[in-house]
């Protein structure tokens, strides 16, 4: 008898028989019965035996008896105990291959045979010259390698002078070569290189955090831990936000170990999956890199993890099983005993308080690398600046100095950047005469319009209508007002002022993402000087590197930083200090000018006077004194449903059921932030507890008291980094 985890959101493990004379241990895979169908499953532990023996059905080992590591149970245990979550519902991210476990489908290729074909032809001959070396090849591999045609290979198959053999399904991955370019590191980062190097041949758990301003050589630095686990033979996982797994990251790679690393994100196909997923499981795919879900893959022997751009909520998953891919991170490699690298320009304060308390090893590259210097960075006070030449009120995004900035850049042939981290041309909509708001009938959300479109669009669900031409509500036309800008409408202002300037609008909406493409649309132009401004949100923050672009106008710095929750500050901090990162990438020097209505807050001095680490320190203590994060801990209840009664209902009888607990407090039931979210009406509920409380035993005891309607969900949040 054993207990098998099916990766189905069932409490725990269910028992099953083995075949007589079968020993299975822990993560070896079984086709198990339940109700009417064989489900994959996995051997987990010893049986309940609360189900007697000649009532359990028989669960039959996979053919050629393939099995997850031991550890990656042990991980797969542990994230759900920490996320409250059930443990097949974490399963089920660590088997999400298909077929990955059944035998492996051969290809029939084909060899020089012994026989020479009595007739001879100079095609054939080609083709026989080529097979000479011993390699297998298709048909159509022979024949394009031969230059002859398809038929001239057949016939030599006819004659027998070609064989056929079988190949493995697919190709096997190239092996990264640690010696294939080998960087000059300047000091500071080979300070960090060599204890990098030290922690991956020390191969026991530690934790590092990779802190060094943009440009300053980051990715060159761990990739000489890369190399140093390559020497050793062992396997590397290197996180990225799927928004920074591009085409640049894999040929960077390529440039430095003379082949691309393994992949693994959304859009593989199934078969590509399949064929990474065993190369992993194998330890014959040495280096993967992924987005957070690579997390839950099968190593054979992980030496190494890197989360690059730590900090990015991208690595929290919202969606299904919630969990954070940066800290779970840090647990796999503590599981798999092996180092951890974190690294950012910008750390979450989580890991920089662990960084600076000596819990994670800091290792700092305070300059950028060569001649470039850190840009320049300026406030432009938006309540002082009037337009002394814009008699027609035509600028309202784009300050005088903004303009007078973005005029001596162009003119001295450089490249400028204009951010503002909202998409379409206006947020709201809104009738002059009666007052109407145009918001989403599925959302607590604004329409926002997209003028080249010539819609209105819910950023959140996704609903869009036309451009109506009239008020729905007091039916009077010609008095529907764009308030606010996006990113359109900055370019429309733009456009204004510089008529003769090529410009592209860059935003998460004319850029569709396809998986690590080539850098698309306005960007491709821009990096090749094709246009002199991007303007663009968030997706032109992070990561780019465009030697041209010496100045960064951040439109609107207050957006974001007054939502009132928890992380605003940070999360702004965050957000332009990379935008800011973006200017003066190489010789010539960057100038940020950051328009504010609040030129006196504590995120805006601190990005003015280039004072990083006082931000962090300032942060810190608001966190310290209101006992949050890291410094307490929080877990979000949002209960959602269709019916608005029921979900009140039960969020009211989670609030008044919540048992009282020394240094726990709850707070909630609330609308969220959106309180209606593709029809679903959504209320909260926040638990604050000190750090030293077991808050999922608190939150198991509690919400096993509280018996919910199927048609009611109520969603854990450990940890929670967004408050909607
Ligand atoms: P970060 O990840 O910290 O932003 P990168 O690793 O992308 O920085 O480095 C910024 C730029 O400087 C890249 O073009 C990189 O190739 C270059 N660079 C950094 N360090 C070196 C080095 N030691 N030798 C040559 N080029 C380097
Ligand atoms: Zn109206
Ligand atoms: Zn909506």
């Amino acid at each position: 008898m054993v207990g098998v985890l099916l990766p189905l959101p069932l409490a725990g493990a269910y028992d099953y028989k083995l075949p007589a004379g079968c020993n299975a241990a822990r993560g070896a895979l079984v086709a198990a019965p339940l109700g009417n169908r064989a489900v994959l499953g996995v051997v987990w532990g010893t049986a309940e035996g609360t189900v007697g023996d000649n009532r359990l059905k028989i669960a039959e080992p996979l053919e050629g008896a393939p099995a997850l590591p031991a550890k990656l149970c042990d991980f797969v245990d542990w994230v759900a105990d920490y996320t409250l979550n059930p443990p097949g519902a974490i399963l089920a991210m660590a088997l999400r291959s298909r077929g990955a476990f059944e035998p492996e489908t051969m290809r029939i290729a084909y060899v020089r045979g012994p026989v020479t074909p009595p007739r001879m032809s100079a095609a054939r001959q080609r083709a026989l010259e080529v097979a000479a070396d011993g390699l297998a090849r298709s048909v159509s591999g022979l024949a394009e390698d031969a230059n002859v045609s398809a038929a001239v290979v057949r016939g030599l198959i006819g004659a027998d002078a070609l064989v056929p053999t079988q190949l493995p399904e697919f190709p096997p991955f190239q092996m990264p070569d640690a010696a294939f370019a080998v960087p000059q590191l300047n000091g500071d980062q080979a300070l960090a290189a060599q204890a990098l190097r030290d922690a991956v041949a020390a191969k026991r758990f530690s934790a590092h955090l990779l802190d060094g301003v943009t440009g300053s050589g980051k990715t060159e630095v761990y990739f000489e831990a890369v190399a140093a686990a390559l020497r050793q033979n062992r396997q590397v996982l290197i996180l990225l936000p799927e928004i920074a797994l591009t085409m640049q990251f894999l040929e960077r790679f390529a440039a430095r170990f003379g082949v691309r690393p393994a992949e693994w994100h959304s859009d593989l196909s199934q078969k590509e999956r399949r064929r990474t997923y065993r190369a992993v499981m194998r330890g014959e795919a040495r280096v993967i890199v992924g987005a957070r879900s690579s997390l839950f893959l099968p190593f054979s022997d992980l030496g190494l993890v890197i989360v690059d751009e730590e900090h990015e909520q991208a690595f929290k998953q919202q969606d299904g099983a919630i969990y954070h891919a940066r800290d779970m991170a840090v647990v796999r490699a503590r599981i798999e005993d092996c180092p951890v690298v974190l690294a950012s320009a910008t750390p979450s304060l989580e890991s920089f308080v662990n960084a600076t308390s000596g819990r994670y090893a800091h290792l700092k590259l305070a300059s950028r690398h060569g001649v470039a210097e850190m840009p320049s960075v300026q406030l432009i006070d938006l309540r002082h600046e009037r337009d002394p030449v814009d008699a027609e009120h035509k600028a309202q995004w784009l300050s005088p100095p903004l303009r007078a900035a973005l005029e001596r850049t162009l003119g001295a042939g450089e490249q400028a950047m204009l951010f503002l981290n909202r998409r379409g041309y206006a947020p709201l909509t809104l009738c002059e005469a009666c007052g109407h708001k145009f918001t989403c009938p599925h959302c607590s959300a604004w329409l926002v319009e997209h003028k080249y479109k010539r819609r209105l669009a819910c950023h959140q669900c996704g609903y869009e209508m036309a451009m109506p031409t009239e008020c729905p509500q007091c039916h009077e036309s010609g008095t529907l007002i764009a308030c606010g800008p996006g990113v359109e409408r900055v370019a429309e202002e733009f456009a204004a002022f510089f008529p003769q300037v090529r410009y592209g609008i860059a935003s998460s909406d004319t850029l569709v993402h396809t998986g690590p493409g080539e850098m698309q649309g306005p960007l491709k132009l821009f990096a090749r000087g094709e246009i002199d401004v991007l303007i663009g949100t968030q997706i032109v923050a992070k990561g780019h590197h465009f030697p041209q672009l010496t100045l960064v106008g951040v439109v609107d710095a207050d957006l974001g930083g007054s939502d009132g929750d928890l992380r605003a500050r940070e999360r702004t901090f965050q957000l332009l200090h990379q935008v800011s990162g973006r200017a003066g990438r190489a010789e010539k020097p960057g100038l940020v000018l950051l328009q504010t209505r609040n030129p006196d807050d504590a995120v805006m001095q601190a990005l003015a006077r280039g004072d990083r680490d006082g931000f962090y320190e300032q942060e810190r203590q608001f966190r310290e004194a209101a006992a949050a994060p890291p410094f307490g801990r929080l877990v979000a209840l949002v209960i959602s449903g269709h019916d608005g009664e029921a979900v009140r209902a039960i969020a009211r009888q989670l609030g008044k059921s919540a048992p009282p607990a020394r240094d726990v407090k709850v707070w909630g039931p609330t609308p969220a932030f959106y309180a209606l979210l593709r029809g679903q009406t959504r209320e909260r509920l926040l638990v604050q507890a000190a750090k030293g409380v077991d808050v999922q035993a608190y939150l198991k005891a509690w919400l096993a008291a509280v018996k919910t309607p199927a048609a009611v969900r109520v969603a854990v949040d450990v940890d929670p980094v967004s408050f909607f």
